[in-house]
Formats: C-alpha cells, sequence, structure tokens
C-alpha cells in the first residue's frame, strides 16, 4: 500500500517539496498549471540556509555548478557619487555551514526538476503534470479538482501554488491576497560581454567577478551581478511603485520602459546604468508584493509552503530559501510515514511543521521589509543599509527538526515584532 502527495505548483517550493518527500512506497504528484518551460531569465540567489540543504542534504551541488552556479563573494556598496562606500566579504562555509550562490533561473528550476524525476534518486521519482491547473480542493477528503473537471485524491496536499496562491483561501476560509509594498523592481539580465565593451562600466565593476554589486540612493537601490559561470549578468532596479493603485486580480508584472527607467536612475553615475541602456531583451517590471502572516497555513488534508504561505519582499533574496526549507521541513516531519496516511495524523504533523517553520518565516518576511527602508537619509549619500544585518539569524539554520529544539518560542516572536514595529 502506498501513500500519494499531491503537490500543487510546480515552482520552487513545489519541485524541492517533491525531492525533499521522495520515499518508497510514496507517489508525489506535482500539478501545475503552466507548460513549465517559461521560468523568466532572471537570477535567483539561495542564501546558505537553503545552498546547505540543496548541496548536503540532496546532493544537488555537482548538478548545479555543471549549468554555471556561482559563489558569490561578497556584497560590493556604492553610493550615487559612485564611490565605493563598503565591502562585505561572505566568509559563509565555516560561519554558515555554505555558500550564498547565485544562479539563473531556469537552470535552478531545469536541476529541481531533474532530481525531483530521476529514476535513480531516493523511492519513487515524482510525476510531473503540466497543464494542469487546479481550480477547488476539499480538504478533509484530500480531492483536487483540476480545470479540465479531472479529480485526484491524496493522503497529503501540498499548496505551493505561489503568491497569487489558489489553496489560501480554502485553507484559510477566507480571501488574504498579498498587497503592495510600495516598491516594484525591473528586471535585466544581458551578456557580460556587452559590459567588458562599456569602459565607464567595466573600469568600476568586472562584470565576470563573483560579487554582488549594490549601488544605494535613497529609495532607489540597483542590486547586480554576475551568473552562468560570469557570462551573464544580471540587474534588479528598485523604485517607489507608481501602480500601488493597480487592481487586484491584474497582472504584476509589465514590460518596463527604458526611458522610464533612466529617468528613475538620472541621479546614478552614467557607468551604473549602462546596463539599462544595453539591455536588449525585455526589461521586466514587477510589482513587489508581500502578505501579512497567516492565521495558520494548514487545514484538512492541505498545508501552504513557499510565496503561498509567507510572500516576502526579495530584498533578502529569501523567498526561495524559505521555499526550499518550507520542502525540508515536510520530507523531516514526514519521513516515517508510509502506506495509507489517516486525517489525524497529516494534522498533527502539520501542527509540528507549522510551530517549527511560522516564526522564522515570519521574522524573515519582516526582515525583508526592514531590508527595504531608505538606504541613505534624503540628499545624503552615506549609506545607512548593511545588507549582512540579518544573516546570523537567517543563516544559522541546520534544518526545521533542529530549530524546532531551539526555537526561542512565541513570546519572543511578539517582542521582536514590536521592536522593528513594522
Ligand atoms: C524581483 C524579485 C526578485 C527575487 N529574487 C529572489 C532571489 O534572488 N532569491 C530568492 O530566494 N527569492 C527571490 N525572489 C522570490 C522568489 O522568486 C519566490 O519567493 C519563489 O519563487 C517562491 O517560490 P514558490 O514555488 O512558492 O512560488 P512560485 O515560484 O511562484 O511557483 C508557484 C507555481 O505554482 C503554479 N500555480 C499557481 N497556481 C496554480 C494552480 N491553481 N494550479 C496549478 N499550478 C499553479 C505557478 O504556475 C507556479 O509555477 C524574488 C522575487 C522577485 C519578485
Amino acid at each position: 500500500m502506498s501513500s500519494t502527495f499531491i503537490v500543487v505548483g510546480g515552482g520552487i517550493a513545489g519541485l524541492a517539496s517533491a525531492i525533499a518527500l521522495r520515499a518508497p512506497k510514496r507517489r508525489i504528484v506535482v500539478l501545475e498549471q503552466s507548460s513549465l518551460n517559461r521560468e523568466v531569465g532572471a537570477t535567483l540567489s539561495l542564501q546558505p540556509n537553503a545552498t546547505k540543504i540543496v548541496e548536503k542534504q540532496w546532493g544537488m551541488g555537482d548538478a548545479l555548478k555543471r549549468v554555471g552556479a556561482m559563489r558569490d563573494e561578497g556584497f560590493n556598496m556604492y553610493s550615487i557619487d559612485g564611490k565605493l562606500q563598503r565591502s562585505i566579504p561572505l566568509v559563509s562555509k565555516t560561519e554558515y555551514g555554505a555558500d550564498r550562490m547565485v544562479y539563473h533561473r531556469r537552470d535552478i528550476h531545469d536541476t529541481l526538476k531533474e532530481f525531483a524525476t530521476q529514476v535513480d534518486g531516493f523511492g519513487e521519482p515524482a510525476e510531473i503534470r503540466t497543464s494542469s491547473c487546479v481550480v477547488a480542493c476539499d480538504l478533509d477528503e484530500g480531492i483536487v479538482t483540476l480545470k479540465d473537471g479531472s479529480v485526484i485524491k491524496g493522503d497529503v496536499i501540498i499548496g505551493a501554488d505561489g503568491i497569487k496562491s489558489t489553496l489560501r483561501k480554502d485553507v484559510l476560509g477566507y480571501e488574504v491576497q498579498a498587497e503592495p509594498t510600495g516598491f516594484s523592481a525591473y528586471r535585466l539580465v544581458l551578456p557580460s560581454s556587452d559590459l567588458e565593451q562599456n569602459k565607464d562600466f567595466r573600469d568600476v565593476i568586472d562584470p565576470r567577478s563573483s560579487f554582488t554589486s549594490m549601488v544605494m540612493g535613497h529609495d532607489r537601490r540597483m542590486i547586480m551581478g554576475p551568473a552562468r559561470d560570469g557570462n551573464l549578468f544580471s540587474v534588479v532596479a528598485l523604485v517607489p511603485d507608481q501602480r500601488a493603485e493597480v487592481e487586484a486580480g491584474n497582472s504584476w508584472t509589465s514590460r518596463g520602459d527604458l526611458e522610464t527607467l533612466l529617468n528613475e536612475y538620472k541621479d546614478f553615475p552614467a557607468w551604473a546604468t549602462a546596463p539599462f541602456r544595453l539591455a536588449k531583451d525585455e526589461i521586466g517590471l514587477w510589482q513587489l508584493r508581500d502578505t501579512e502572516p497567516l492565521e495558520t497555513w494548514h487545514r484538512g488534508r492541505v498545508i501552504l509552503i513557499g510565496d503561498a504561505a509567507h510572500a516576502m519582499l526579495p530584498t533578502q533574496g529569501q523567498g526561495a530559501s524559505q521555499a526550499i526549507e518550507d520542502a525540508e521541513a515536510l520530507g523531516a516531519f514526514f519521513s516515517d510515514l508510509k502506506g495509507d496516511i489517516q486525517l489525524e495524523e497529516v494534522q498533527s504533523r502539520f501542527k509540528k511543521i507549522f510551530e517549527a517553520r511560522f516564526e522564522r518565516a515570519t521574522m524573515i518576511q519582516r526582515y525583508s521589509r526592514e531590508a527595504a527602508r531608505p538606504a541613505t537619509d534624503k540628499g545624503d549619500t552615506k549609506i545607512k543599509m548593511n545588507p549582512a544585518e540579518f544573516m546570523d539569524y537567517n543563516c544559522l539554520y541546520n534544518g526545521a527538526k533542529d530549530w524546532a529544539h531551539r526555537r526561542v518560542g512565541t513570546e519572543s516572536l511578539e517582542k521582536e515584532l514590536q521592536a522593528l514595529a513594522v
């Protein structure tokens, strides 16, 4: 007798869960609404708390290196007068047990898919069904209904359906929308060779060198660095959101306009904005949203993870890392269960996962908002913001069971949240 785990959503959280949950006599079905071959052209960094899981537990380090994963050596921070104000090396291997790594989104996505489905992995390979949009869910029976009317029943349902989650409303019993945070992000990726030909840029930044460069002005900041063995260079440029009133339900992503972007960054040095002018491919514009902490992540046979449970700002690069921590927690707390799993047993495991994960994910959501505060005083060039401020809390992590043993309790979370006053 085998049990069935249904994962709704084949993004980072869903594919990572499929890997973490692989076990003998366990069927894992990932239902993904898209055709799964359109992951956006942008980079994604994983922090040491997540790379430790991906590389050491799941053994994906070599496969990711083969597709050009890069170790990030540290942060170089420039003010808008073009001066290097601070250089913060990342000495993560010894302190945190792993490195901060940068991938092309498509590469990490494809590698997660490969590890979830390869036949020679531990347990049964997961089955990924694309063009499978889930529209409804019976929480206690564990039955999901797809858009084409077909149904599928599972012992455990993982809601990894992202920031616009369909299952969130089922679990909570009411609608919670991700809200605009007041920021938008322009994103672009270009060949590093194009930047090497730009003397202004090359004199300041070697586009193949494995550092994250930040140029910080009051409420605007550029975060940029290399990917794919240094052959690509990625830029994220934050701006105050002009479109906060965009109605919910509309697309939050659109094509960015080069002239508007250049105007937003007119006070920045010309070398810093050179990548904007060189971008041949589409410049993406994302409205950044997050959610308030949810009352619960689970009900019946369904649990929410990843952005569905705790969408956060990308200011610490922790969104995908938290999704990977969630996946690891699922693997750890369900490791001993095989065959039919009774509803009470599912709920008791979900409760443990929620207790182990909620406080931490909530803190990291809050820290990500904190990290978005203005980097300098208005009209000043002195950078007040420290990108390594929350690194110890974020990165000293050894899996959900270990965290559950040393968690400090809800009382201290309340105090921390009050202190942050966000
Ligand atoms: C500008 C920006 C930069 C970022 N940079 C970083 C970074 O450097 N590092 C980092 O860690 N994080 C970063 N993030 C955040 C990160 O991308 C997300 O936190 C992460 O992708 C969340 O993964 P997820 O699987 O929960 O959601 P998603 O990746 O959104 O995946 C959800 C999946 O579910 C599918 N789906 C949705 N509804 C249904 C349905 N009803 N039925 C079936 N399938 C469904 C979707 O098609 C999608 O494939 C960034 C985010 C932004 C906006």
